[in-house]
C-alpha cells in the first residue's frame, strides 16, 4: 500500500463519539486524547460547546485522560470553545500537516507512544494524526450540515474507506 494511502487509514472507526471504547484504550496505555472539535464534538463552526461534548470531556476528564483540543480553526473560536470545556488547546493546527499535533504532544507533555488523535475527517485529522505517528481514530460526522469545502471532501472519503475496507 503507498505511504499517501497508509496515512488515511485510522486505526478505528465509529459512528459516535461516544462508541469509541475508551476504557479499552485506557488499558492500552493511551492516556492522552487529542481532539478535533468542528463535526466531531459539536456542529460545524459554532462558539458555544454542546451538551454532548460538555458530557463527553467530563466523562473523559473523571477517567483520567489528559485532553487537548486540536483545531484548524481560527484562534479565537476554538480556544473559547476549549476554555468553556476547561481543557486546553491547539489552533491553527494546519491538520493534515503534523505541526498542530506535535504541538499538543509538547503542550502535554504526552509521548506519540500515549497519544490518540480523533476527528470526523479523513484527509484532516487522521491523516495529521497517522502522519505525526500517532494512533488516529475516524468518527461519523456529529451531523450532515458542514460547510461547503468539508462537504465537498465527503466523497473521496467514501471511495478512500470503499478502497480501504473501513
Ligand atoms: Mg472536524
Amino acid at each position: 500500500m503507498p505511504n499517501i494511502f497508509k496515512a488515511m487509514v485510522p486505526y478505528a472507526v465509529y459512528k459516535k463519539f461516544s462508541d469509541i471504547p475508551f476504557d479499552e484504550l485506557l488499558k492500552d496505555g493511551k492516556t492522552c486524547m487529542l481532539l478535533d472539535y468542528d463535526n466531531t464534538l459539536g456542529p460545524d463552526r459554532t462558539w458555544e460547546p454542546t451538551d454532548f461534548s460538555r458530557e463527553i470531556i467530563e466523562n473523559l476528564k473523571s477517567k483520567g485522560f489528559d485532553i487537548c483540543l486540536v483545531s484548524n480553526a481560527k484562534s479565537e473560536r476554538s480556544s473559547n470553545i476549549a476554555s468553556l470545556l476547561g481543557i486546553p488547546c491547539v489552533t491553527c493546527a494546519h491538520k493534515p500537516a503534523t505541526d498542530g499535533v506535535l504541538r499538543a504532544l509538547d503542550l502535554m507533555k504526552a509521548g506519540k507512544d500515549r497519544a490518540v488523535m480523533i476527528g470526523d475527517q479523513i484527509f484532516t485529522d487522521v491523516m495529521a494524526g497517522n502522519r505525526a505517528g500517532v494512533c488516529s481514530i475516524l468518527v461519523e460526522q456529529y451531523e450532515k450540515k458542514e460547510i461547503w469545502y468539508v462537504k465537498i471532501k465527503r466523497p473521496f472519503e467514501k471511495l478512500v474507506r470503499k478502497i480501504g475496507g473501513f
